[in-house]
């Protein structure tokens, strides 16, 4: 049996973008996360981070300061009786990156590789799956990845998102969206028998 996962960004959907956030001090929260994740787990929903994290190419932190800044996050949210079940990030960046970190990869988003990566790792089924971002890159990505549904936390249009104003907006679609595909799935079910 596959999971669904709802996908999130990190920078400007789980905390604050003030950018290049590398520090707890700069770590803050954004209001209605924890509830977000707690509700994804309940529903049986792998919850999966999804970051680009060029700072690490351009030298301003290092993976070891970003992965234990992580460990933090993931304790936070398990104070919070929430859990996060494996962050994905990209530390490449195709013209500002220092040494091996100079690629054109396909993991940093709108490439699909982390979505894709996670999907082979955790058996996802990524067509029940929910994304959640601030950003086209975001949106794009788990498009091209085969994610079914798009939540994207900005103004613009984006033909194959559903906007939202903030988390409390994002959790009401979010519910939305996964009930329906309950539904779907328990009607597929019956017309099986
Ligand atoms: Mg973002
Ligand atoms: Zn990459």
């Amino acid at each position: 049996m596959t999971k669904p996962a709802l996908f999130l960004d990190r920078d400007g959907v789980i905390n604050v973008d003030y950018g290049y956030v590398h520090k707890k001090e700069n770590f803050e929260f954004i209001d209605g996360i924890f509830e977000l994740v707690r509700y994804a787990n309940r529903l049986g929903f792998l919850v999966i981070i999804v970051t680009n994290q060029a700072g690490i190419a351009r030298g301003y932190y290092t993976e070891e300061i970003f992965s234990k800044l992580m460990l933090w996050v993931k304790s936070e949210f398990k104070k919070n009786e929430a859990e996060i079940d494996a962050v994905y990030y990209c530390p490449h960046h195709p013209s500002h990156g220092h040494d091996s970190y100079l690629v054109k990869c396909t993991c940093r988003k709108p490439g699909p590789g982390m979505f894709l990566t996670a999907r082979d790792d955790h058996k996802i089924n990524m067509k029940r799956s929910i994304m959640l971002g601030d950003s086209t890159s975001d949106i794009f990505a788990a498009e091209s990845s085969g994610v079914g549904h798009s939540i994207y936390l900005g103004n613009d249009n984006v033909s194959c998102a559903i906007n939202a104003r903030d988390l409390i907006e994002a959790l009401a679609i979010f519910s939305v969206l996964a009930s329906q595909k309950n539904d779907q799935i328990k009607q597929y079910e019956f017309s099986k028998n």
